[in-house]
């Protein structure tokens, strides 16, 4: 009993570290053969082989080579040879420390914290940033959803937030927890803008729970097209919270509506042969070539529109059929665009734009949910970030281009903002000592 009691309390304390910092696989759909790393903040201590330091302070103006060697790593720093080692770990010495990774083949990206490398089979290398949990959930919402105002990325950041908290053992069997591609959430670089982080920044805490005060499932998707779709009408699960909801915010957005035309023989053959139907009876076909939706609807005859929609590539299942005779082809006029379940991102947006208030949107797209906020969250740390935060972006607006050099790094100036008040207070203090050491000699 004793035993099982401890083992209970570090998996507690476990998951609440893993809140804290988590592994996230960066790259994970391609094959990376080559990592070139270069430095663009701070200095970075490369251990290889667990704890073994074998360079400290290695910042910008320098390379880290690595290259899979026989089942190793063979690693280099501009032109000298380090040797080969099982792994490599790049450990920031500073919170203000920015990677910049460019794998052979690949767009270049950069990120925060930590990088482990070691190698898979196969002469490939795996990559995993080691990051704190919420520079992670700044860096998903820049690469999940667009924009221009912080609410936002203040709801994009709860949804993400609260769909990582309920899923960070997603990747466990694999060595870490999330992977930077959609099968878990997009994190495709860094947050390098100030407004995106001021928006995550300001949600820290939030999360999105259900009556009973557990994590909700928070699918999203582009658009609904007007009108968002039951989870059990997509998938198995009926979840209370997920409800179709009449979405007229969704309308005259970028991915509000689509056409796509297929040949009348390719769309009538796919009935046919992969559903068995006979489509020379006039009632099925009529069915087939006319179908329409004003409301969503589940099934087109008795097949789930989900299964057209895979079928044939959609991007929704939203559509109504008309046919062209003179081209002969079936032209599908479609609405929105993804699955339809939960929030609707470019409705998300209208309503900022309209003036909806955060919590009043998320209420809309996920029925009888409620934010609860974290009361451990550290709101004095957030308070004091959010306000330098305000200062930058102040400061973008008053210049007359937005510059996007290395120095004008939000995080950077971040950085030298609080080393300058640091050594202010430093100052304040050496100050008051001499005053005092004066007052004693006197
Ligand atoms: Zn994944």
């Amino acid at each position: 009993m004793r035993r099982l009691l401890s083992i209970l309390l570090l998996l507690l304390t476990l998951q609440s570290a893993h809140a804290e910092h988590i592994r996230v696989r960066l790259y994970s759909n391609a094959q990376i053969t080559t990592l070139n790393v270069s430095f663009d903040l701070g200095y970075y201590n490369l251990y290889a082989d667990g704890d073994q330091l074998i360079e400290d302070m290695v910042g910008e103006g320098r390379s880290v080579i690595i290259r899979p060697d026989g089942g190793k790593l063979h690693v280099s720093v501009n032109e000298d040879d380090y040797g080969t080692f099982s792994t490599l770990r790049l450990e920031a010495t500073d919170t203000a420390c920015i990677l910049c990774l460019n794998p052979e083949g690949q767009k270049q990206r950069t990120y925060e914290g930590n990088l482990e490398v070691s190698p898979l089979k196969g002469g490939k290398l795996l990559l995993i940033n080691d990051v704190e949990f919420e520079t992670y959930i700044a860096g998903v919402v820049q690469s999940e959803i667009y924009g221009t105002q912080s609410d936002i990325f203040r709801i994009q950041a709860i949804i993400s937030r609260t769909w990582a908290l309920r899923n960070m053992n997603k990747h466990a069997a694999d060595g870490y927890n999330f992977c930077d591609f959609v099968h878990c959430q997009a994190y495709q670089n860094r947050c390098i803008r100030p407004d995106i982080m001021m928006g995550a920044i300001q949600s820290s805490g939030e999360t999105l729970v259900d009556s009973l005060g557990a994590l909700i499932e928070t699918p999203f998707h582009s658009n609904s097209g007007g009108q968002t779709c039951n989870s059990e009408d997509v998938w198995r699960a009926a979840l209370p919270y997920l409800r179709s909801v009449q979405d007229t915010f969704s309308y005259h957005m970028r991915q509000s509506d689509w056409v796509k035309t297929i040949s009348l023989d390719r769309w009538l053959n796919y009935f046919a042969k992969k559903h068995n139907l006979d489509i020379n009876d006039s009632a099925i076909r009529d069915s087939l070539l006319h179908f329409t939706q004003e409301q969503r609807r589940v099934r087109l005859l008795d097949i789930p529109l989900t299964r057209i929609r895979t079928d044939f590539q959609l991007k929704s299942t939203f559509f109504s059929v008309s046919v062209d005779s003179v081209t002969e082809s079936v032209i599908l006029h479609g609405h929105g665009y993804g699955h339809g379940v939960g929030l609707s991102q470019e409705g998300t947006i209208r309503m900022v734009g309209l003036g909806y208030s955060y919590d009043s949107i998320l209420r809309h797209y996920y029925t009888g949910a409620v934010i609860h906020l974290d009361p451990t969250a550290n709101h004095s740390y957030v308070e004091n970030y959010a306000g330098q935060l305000a200062r930058i972006i102040e400061e973008d607006k008053n210049k007359k281009t937005q510059t996007r050099s290395k120095k004008d790094d939000w995080l950077g100036r971040l950085f030298r903002l609080r080393d300058r008040e640091e050594r202010e207070e430093i100052y304040i203090e050496e100050q008051q000592d001499n005053e005092k050491d004066w007052q004693y000699e006197w």
